[in-house]
């Protein structure tokens, strides 16, 4: 167990900090809350999805819920509404996470990124595009890519996944409009929209 680990307050009630996320503007819930008490740690941790190799991922049969994709990058994103305007993820076609992502694979991430950027920004009433990477559940890089809607300063930052969760999802046909519109866009650049 590290150092680090071994120092955290574990099985302890934490206090709420003062001037926390919570008392920000773009924390979705009020009331009163508490933080949750920290389990034991799991230590070695349990394997992702994907993290045997690619049989174990199952990726080299295909990805699920494709807009778009060319030679070595495909954009995919649930077919079922979120409320957001667009919630997509770029992968690799390979089997790699970003550490292990080759060189010319590496080189044609940043470009790539500012692709799907565009093609999301290319909806209308986008003020932003909010890109993370966390692969805590799958070893098969993805980066994800959300839309913050023009306007909604309360879902600025890092809560917005959040404010995804609790607000009324789209109605379907805006939903598949908008991935038609996004694998389009992406398309026209390159590659084949799968829509
Ligand atoms: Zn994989």
């Amino acid at each position: 167990m590290s150092d680090f680990v071994s120092h955290l307050p574990i099985g302890e009630r934490i206090p709420m900090p003062e001037g926390g996320i919570p008392f920000w503007e773009i924390f979705p819930y009020e009331g009163d809350l508490q933080i949750k008490v920290l389990d034991e740690p799991v230590v070695p941790e349990p394997p992702r999805r994907g993290e045997a190799g690619p049989e174990d991922c199952g990726c080299q049969e295909g990805f699920r819920n494709p807009l778009w994709s060319d030679d070595h990058w495909v954009l995919v994103g649930p077919e079922e509404p979120a409320a957001l305007p667009a919630v997509v993820l770029i992968k690799p076609k390979g089997h790699y996470d970003l550490m292990t992502l080759p060189p010319e694979r590496s080189a044609e991430l940043g470009p790539m990124l500012q692709r799907a950027e565009r093609a999301i920004m290319s909806l209308g009433g986008i003020a932003r595009v909010h890109v993370n990477r966390w692969g805590d559940g799958g070893a098969h890089l993805h980066v994800w890519l959300i839309a913050r809607p023009e306007g909604m300063l309360q879902f600025r930052g890092t809560c917005l996944p959040l404010w995804d969760d609790v607000l009324p999802k789209l109605p379907a046909e805006v939903w598949a409009g908008n991935r038609r519109r996004i694998a389009a866009a992406m398309a026209a650049e390159g590659g084949v929209s799968h829509i």
